[in-house]
């Protein structure tokens, strides 16, 4: 009598105990979001292999109680992180969490089901459905993307993922016509300014790498693709007995946002039988408002459609919209049925979606739940009025750093990434122009005070300002402005004569 359960007699999941565990983790976080802006937005701390000496070479024998561990969060863990979530993080895309992405992501993880078979989660799979309608209508996409449509769409982790499988549907289809060996005549296409997983996935499904195109853009036409520039690559693949297979298209493209003429490249992936895939992980966001709506302009024409909740759309980490016409392609392509996730009871399996069929992975998390969580706590009028509050901060930005002569926007800005640099002061500088910018971005993240990327477009080395953290508000973008002059007078930036 009296004496404490054995420590590894605890229930894991204990009705009890669970709020007064889970707690201290709210509390915690919401100290982190409170302090998050006094830390150094990129960590000075972080070393290679630092972390593995502050901590004990093997797992505890007894468990931990959660304020040690929550301790050693905050001592070991916090001081060597990226501040994805601070307001003066303005590098690579924003990754957005929320109060509602947070609550969603709970009760996701709360309830771990796990939807990859209709009968294996009803509720959970019914629900990625109405979720992934509300964002193609959102989003503006034509009805054959909803389910109604004869379309429909999936929750993934990445769009990376999003992409081979959509390689995946655009191969096969291609292969039952052509047969398996023709694999090595076909082609994909897409822009010098395309994201990297293209590339990746077409060597994933087995494209040979020199089958794989990048059609240079320029700044005529805001590093966008044209059709005559597609077109003549195509034609020549055609000429020399190759086959077309697939195109990306970017609205938003990830150095400068340059947006790809969705309506022009269609018409050329149709005549050559072509996938067309567009991407807009990042300003997907952005299209939720009417005024951005023109970028989407000929998604009728496009086979597959993709965006990233997670970026800029308040959703936690993952979620990747994806939307495909065909069904029924990706799922030929994906589709596995072994014995033991047969349903047994059910008739009419073909009335129902078994998510697994359109994607790699087989367990899969309950992604719907926090995206609708999200949808409904903040509404569409609520999510629009979040991206334009950041449009209007990097208008802002585009417009200060244009005013002063010793900086130039490299390219418009379309949504809330400004790509700007300290401008040549003579002909023929060029190289000296992007050492002074490299020294220029190395000198603002050193402050700790913001994080900013780089990107080279025409051989310019450029600084990127991308907008739009969930806490970041006019404030923080002026005071990244004033640190971008004070460390431009640093590296021995001149007003130009
Ligand atoms: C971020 C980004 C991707 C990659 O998205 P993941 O979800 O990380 O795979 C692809 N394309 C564009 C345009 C992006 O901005």
């Amino acid at each position: 009598m009296g004496s404490a359960p054995p420590h590894d007699a605890l229930l894991p999941l204990d009705p009890k105990t669970f709020a007064a565990e889970s707690r201290p983790v709210i509390d915690f976080l919401s100290g982190y979001y409170r302090d998050v802006d006094k830390y150094a937005v990129r960590s000075a701390a972080a070393e290679p292999g630092r972390i593995r000496t502050l901590l004990p070479d093997t797992p505890p024998e007894h468990g931990d109680p959660v304020d040690v561990i929550l301790e050693d969060v905050r001592r070991h863990i916090v001081p060597e992180l990226t501040h994805w979530q601070s307001p003066n993080f303005f590098a690579y895309f924003p990754m957005n969490a929320s109060t509602a992405g947070f609550a969603g992501e709970m009760l996701s993880t709360g309830l771990n089901v796990v939807p990859f078979a209709w009968a294996a989660s009803p509720a959970a799979t019914e629900l990625e459905g109405v979720v992934v309608d509300w964002m193609c209508k959102l989003v503006g996409l034509p009805d054959r993307f909803l389910f109604s449509g004869g379309g429909g769409g999936v929750l993934h982790g990445s769009t990376c993922e999003a992409v081979v499988c959509t390689l995946a549907a655009a191969r096969d289809r291609a292969l039952s016509r052509l047969g398996h060996e023709a694999i090595l005549r076909l082609v994909v296409y897409a822009s010098d300014q395309s994201h990297s997983t293209f590339q990746k996935g077409a060597r994933i499904i087995g494209i040979p790498p020199s089958n794989f195109r990048v059609i240079p853009t320029s700044a005529a036409s805001g590093y966008g693709l044209t059709a005559d520039s597609v077109q003549g690559v195509v034609e020549a693949d055609v000429a020399s007995g190759l086959v077309p297979l697939y195109l990306c298209a970017t609205i938003g493209t990830t150095g400068v946002g340059a947006v790809d003429p969705v309506r022009q490249l269609g018409e050329v992936t149709r005549r050559h039988g072509m996938w067309l895939h567009v991407d807009a992980a990042y300003a997907g966001s952005a299209l939720i408002c009417p005024e951005f709506q023109d970028c989407i302009d000929g998604a009728e024409l496009a086979d597959s459609v993709s965006m990233n909740p997670h970026k800029w759309f308040l959703t936690n980490m993952d979620c990747c919209c994806l939307w495909v016409a065909s069904p029924a392609l990706l799922t030929s392509a994906l589709s596995s049925n072994p014995e033991y996730l047969n349903n047994v009871s059910e008739g009419g399996a073909d009335q129902v979606i078994d998510y697994k069929d359109w994607q790699i992975a087989l367990s899969r998390p309950f992604r719907a739940m926090k995206l609708w969580v999200v949808l409904r706590r903040y509404g569409a009028a609520g999510m629009r009025a979040y991206i334009r509050r950041h449009v209007e901060m990097a208008k802002w930005f585009e417009r200060t750093v244009s005013a002063d002569e010793r900086f130039e926007v490299v390219t418009p800005r379309r949504f809330s990434l400004v790509a700007f640099r300290l401008r040549p002061r003579h002909e023929g500088d060029h190289h000296a122009v992007d050492a002074m910018n490299r020294k220029l971005l190395v000198a603002i993240n050193a402050s700790g005070r913001v994080f900013m990327t780089h990107f080279v477009v025409d051989n310019k080395f450029v600084v990127r300002m991308a907008v739009g953290g969930a806490m970041t508000q006019m404030r923080h973008v002026q005071d990244a402005w004033e640190l971008v002059k004070e460390k431009a007078k640093e590296v021995g930036a001149l007003p130009t004569e």
